[in-house]
């Protein structure tokens, strides 16, 4: 038998959750971002339930191939553009949209020879200071673009730095409004975070919700997934391998940081942090045994976890070498632990424990 570990992509959990996207923006086109091979899901396993999207946004030239593969014939956007010259020609051929957002990515769209011209979305730095044009020369590239026979039509993109928090987003939409006022051409703003939290009058053209799609809350703690009516996308389950009686003053695992106050069994889960369970999660990050809530107790191991099982035995809840662990996810009894409880008990977010799946563990999906 297989090592018991398995992620899970729930297909109905996505498409519920791109609906939802949808809802919040009624007006506007979804970029279905799957950049991180889908936020670490895997691109081809997500993109039946992400389908309905009115095109991928992502990063890598490779991923955007492997969504032409699928079959997509719709948009696809380079969200960070190209990073060398012969990177146009992949655009040219696949018929990629690309995001510029600097002067030398502008210098080689104007050597580069095709018969494709291109779409083209602008970005302004706004105030996130990562990439793009600075406001004040932000009209010099859009008149320089606009003048390039390469560049069949350009839109305007922006990216928030505080969608999800207390500054929030006014102060960037008040620049990038004002500098774009009379320009031509469709917008694109919102990550999941303004999508949901800020009602955007432009909500614009094109929204690009990322990591709502995968059922992880932007905001969280401030709001849960379910606060915002998502459905998780990637449940990581395993099973106990072994049970452990201990005595009072006992420890469990390295560097012995747990210490039993009193008797108790210990579950031990084949899951540890080669597996992608984050290693700063210890004691006291909430886990499922049997669908029902405990917490880990000890270090994580690169192959291992250790769990309290004293509230299933307590609760009499048979448990035992087999039982079900849900390390995020969906337990099969209905129970769910959001995985952003565990990013958070880790000092870390729903994200990161999504993009740091290992390459080891097998990930089925389950169709509806
Ligand atoms: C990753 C990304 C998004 C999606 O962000 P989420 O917070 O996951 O919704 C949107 N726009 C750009 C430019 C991005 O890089």
């Amino acid at each position: 038998m297989p090592r018991p570990i398995l992620a899970t992509i729930h297909t109905a959990a996505l498409r519920n959750n791109i609906q939802r996207a949808r809802r919040a923006a009624p007006d506007a086109k979804v970029w279905a971002v799957v950049k991180a091979n889908a936020y670490g899901h895997g691109i081809e396993r997500v993109f039946e339930g992400l389908r309905s999207a009115d095109g991928f946004a992502l990063l890598d030239l490779d991923e955007a191939a492997r969504v032409r593969k699928l079959g997509w014939r719709g948009p696809i956007l380079l969200l960070e553009g190209v990073f060398e010259q012969r990177d146009l020609e992949l655009c040219s051929r696949l018929g990629l949209w690309h995001t510029v957002h600097c002067d030398e990515q502008i210098h080689m769209l104007a050597t580069h020879k095709t018969e494709m011209p291109h779409r083209v979305f602008l970005k302004m730095n706004s105030g996130m200071n990562r990439l793009g044009f600075a406001p004040h020369q932000y009209r010099a590239a859009w008149t320089r673009l606009n003048a390039l026979p390469q560049v069949e039509e350009i839109s305007l993109i922006t990216h928030f730095s505080d969608a999800d928090g207390a500054k929030g987003i006014e102060e960037q939409l008040r620049i990038f409004n004002t500098t774009t006022q009379d320009l031509p051409g469709e917008r694109s703003l919102a990550n999941s975070a303004a999508l949901l939290r800020h009602r955007i009058p432009a909500a614009a053209d094109w929204v690009r919700p990322g990591i709502a799609l995968y059922g992880s809350a932007a905001d969280f703690p401030e709001h849960s997934y379910a606060d915002w009516q998502l459905l998780p996308t990637m449940t990581l389950s395993s099973k106990i391998i072994a049970v452990q009686a201990i005595n009072t003053s006992a420890t469990v695992g390295y560097g012995s940081i747990f210490k039993a106050d009193k008797p108790m069994t210990i579950g031990v889960v084949a899951c540890g942090y080669a597996d992608g369970y984050p290693r700063h999660c210890s004691t006291g990050t909430p886990v499922l045994v049997q669908g029902m809530r405990t917490r880990m107790v000890g270090r994580v191991s690169m192959d291992m976890i250790t769990v309290d099982l004293e509230p299933l035995i307590l609760a009499g809840v048979e448990v035992g070498v087999g039982s079900e662990v849900t390390l995020w996810g969906n337990a099969s009894k209905g129970a769910v632990l959001a995985i952003d409880e565990v990013a958070q008990a880790g000092g870390t977010v729903g994200y990161e424990l999504m993009c740091a799946l290992a390459q080891r563990v097998p990930v089925g999906v389950e169709t509806d």
